[in-house]
This record gives structure tokens, sequence and C-alpha cells, in this order.
């Protein structure tokens, strides 16, 4: 498989945990990680539920990564993530030494992963990781405009 199908298929199984974040009407991103072909780590926005604003789809998913894997750093690990990760996220992302990201779509008032900054790949920082954008970009995009979408109808209502 080339890359960038592998790529797609990966992202539609973060698409899938963001979609569980819909369902209880939070706003709907998901991530996983993936290390040798396999998932090590998945999560998706909890945000409201627990009254946390640390518990993004990215934190979740690299919190069970390393207890799965015995370990704080996700080296060989890829990161797959419906939207660009925020400034914590990106710090985590670089302090857990993820290998790759992949994220769907840019996010224009927090994306730190190319849209408002890039600390993914900042020359300074111990670490920079390999990057990769706009991966079923539609599709993840369209999660998040069809969510507020029906957030401003029901309050409409
Ligand atoms: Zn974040």
């Amino acid at each position: 498989m080339i890359r960038e199908q592998e790529d797609q298929a990966w992202m539609r199984l973060a698409i899938e945990e963001a979609k569980k974040a819909e369902q209880i009407g939070e706003v709907p991103i998901g991530a996983i990680l993936v290390k040798d072909g396999e998932i090590v780590g998945r999560g998706y926005n909890l945000r409201e539920i627990n009254h946390d604003p640390t518990a993004h789809a990215e934190m979740v998913a690299i919190r069970e990564a390393c207890e799965r894997l015995g370990a704080w750093r996700l080296l060989d690990c890829t990161l797959y993530v419906t939207l660009e990760p925020c400034p914590m996220c990106a710090g985590a992302i670089v302090q857990s030494r993820v290998k790759r990201v992949v994220y769907g779509t840019g996010d224009p008032k927090a994306g730190c992963a190319g849209t408002l900054m890039n600390l993914l790949q900042e020359p300074r920082f111990n670490h920079e990781t390999e990057l990769t954008s706009g991966i079923l970009q539609t599709e993840c995009a369209e999660l998040l405009t069809n969510f507020f979408r029906n957030l401003r109808n029901k309050r409409k209502l």
C-alpha cells in the first residue's frame, strides 16, 4: 500500500473516534496512535464531560499509549488526528517524542502544526516530528462544520 492510502485508512479510524465524541455532544475530534501497524492509543475530545480543558483527543490517546507501552517516550509512533493540534497538544507530542503526526484539517484559530505556527518542527526544540497534513481533509472538516451547524439550529429552536 502506498503511504497515502495507508494514512487514509488510519485516519478513518481517527474519524470513528471523533464520531464517538459527537454522539455525546462533544466537539468531534478524534485521534489514534499507531506503532508497528497496531493501534496503541485512541482518544476523542472529552472536554465538556470531564470538565477538563486538557482532555483533547490527542492528550487522551497519548496517555493511553504511554500507559499501555509503559513508557513516556512514543518514539516509533504515528499520531493520526482529525484536527490540527493546538499548542498544548503539540507540546505533549514533542514531549512524548512522537515520530510522525498526520492531521486531517487545519485549525485557523489554534493550529500549531503549521497554520499559526509550527511547534512540531521547531529546530530549537530537542525533538521534531515528521508531519503530513490534509489526509481526508474534507471529511474531517465536515465533521466539525456539521456539528456546529446542528448546534446553531438546536439553539434556534
Ligand atoms: Zn489540543
